[in-house]
């Protein structure tokens, strides 16, 4: 895994992104290199590593994750046509940024991946 986490830059304003949505909680962006017609990035405002660093204490958050894509593919009108949401951790699960976040993917068909 990558071990910058570019995410708290762009939180910190450091570097740009096309933020779509933000709130106490989480951050939403588009994905700067997009693997569907709608990529967004879905992220914790503070630090959480990965999924492993959820537990009972901060589960409300991954829990607003979740509830933030749910809004945002409603709003962007992805919800009838389909979505899919990604969470990846750590090297087998192909996790390139150590900092959590949902990847929302949709607007055309993506494929059968299981
Ligand atoms: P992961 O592989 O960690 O689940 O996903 C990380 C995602 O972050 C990748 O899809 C990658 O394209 C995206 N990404 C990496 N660096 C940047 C950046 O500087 N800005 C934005 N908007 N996305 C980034």
């Amino acid at each position: 895994m990558n071990q910058k986490n570019i995410f708290l830059k762009i939180l910190k304003k450091e570097i740009k992104a096309d933020i779509i949505y933000q709130d106490k909680i989480v951050t939403a962006f588009k994905d700067i290199k997009p693997k569907a017609p709608v990529h967004i990035l879905i992220i914790s405002n503070t630090l959480i590593t990965s999924a492993n660093d959820i537990n009972e204490k901060n589960e409300n958050i991954l829990t607003h994750i979740f509830t933030t894509a749910i809004k945002i593919a409603k709003k962007i009108g992805i919800d009838q046509t389909g979505y899919r949401l990604i969470l990846n951790c750590n090297k087998n699960g192909g996790q390139e940024i150590p900092h959590l976040h949902l990847h929302l993917l949709g607007g055309e068909y993506l494929g059968d991946i299981l």
